[in-house]
């Protein structure tokens, strides 16, 4: 991973200031976790991916101390892979837009792993269970074969603008993390896949599996453990409509089992 920094703020020296990175530490799943802080010089347009870059270039605490490089994922650095999002003072949001300036409270920055995500190491999490959950719902558009099936069928201006909101989901797991209906209890699948269900339920092709994502939204961990707390909806930094995604499939759901009750 390239380890450039943006240039020291020299224009003004005598407003240089540092910021203290905390960040919580856990070297394998089953490790016990533990804090460590790093004190960096504050540069002009600093993100939390610069400064984790920094420190895993040059691991030195605060006070002197050297340790083991920091882990944390990142691919794109603007917000299309999803692969970044932690928790960085308490809030759970993507550390490439995560300007240093803006979210540091009281020159801190505390950086931590998604909470409801298991920890591979340090600020890394394992995000499968969404993929799982997509792959429940058959969150994909079935093709008959690998070769040239031609052009696909064709959507409406109206359609594309109702599916182009639904298809910027980065799969950060976000939605997850702030909704208080996603844990071991429920097994809630969460906003994020309710709302690719949607996206490909309502794809001309994708609508042949509709009845079968249906089928896989109810039950337990199904569309009805929402609580429509609507934090995802606040938190999901590609401002996904989740809330309408999940009042449309819920309606769906429901108009499907009703359906069941007389073809089965
Ligand atoms: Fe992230 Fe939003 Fe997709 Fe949830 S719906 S995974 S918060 S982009």
């Amino acid at each position: 991973m390239a380890t450039t920094t943006a240039p020291l703020d020299t224009r003004s020296p005598a407003k240089l200031k540092t910021v203290r990175i905390e960040i919580k530490r856990q070297a394998s799943p089953d490790a016990e976790p533990r804090w460590e802080k790093f004190d960096l010089p504050l540069r002009t347009g600093m993100n939390a991916i610069s400064a984790m870059m920094e420190i895993a270039a040059n691991p030195v605490t605060a006070d002197g101390r050297e340790t083991t490089p920091i882990a944390y994922d990142a691919n794109c650095l603007e917000e299309v892979c999803g692969s970044c999002a932690m928790r960085i003072n308490g809030k759970a949001r993507m550390a490439c837009s995560a300007l240093i300036d803006k979210v540091q409270e009281n020159g801190v920055v505390r950086l931590e792993p998604l909470s409801k995500m298991p920890v591979v190491r340090d600020l890394s999490v394992d995000r499968s269970v969404l993929f799982e959950n997509l792959k429940r719902v058959k969150a994909w558009v079935p093709l008959d074969g690998s070769y040239d099936l031609g052009s696909g069928p064709r959507i409406t201006p109206q359609q594309q603008e109702e599916a182009y909101p639904l298809s910027r989901c980065i799969s950060c797991t976000i939605c997850m993390e702030v909704c208080p209906q996603f844990n071991e209890e429920t097994g809630f699948v969460g906003a994020a896949t309710i709302a690719q269900a949607k996206l490909f339920n309502e794809h001309p092709t994708g609508r042949v599996l509709k009845e079968e994502r249906l089928h896989a939204l109810m039950g337990d961990g199904g569309i009805q453990e929402c609580g429509y707390a609507q934090n995802c909806v606040n938190a999901c930094p590609k401002m996904l409509p989740l809330t309408k995604a999940i009042s449309d499939v819920s309606r769906d759901v429901m108009i499907q089992a009703v359906k069941d009750v007389f073809t089965r």
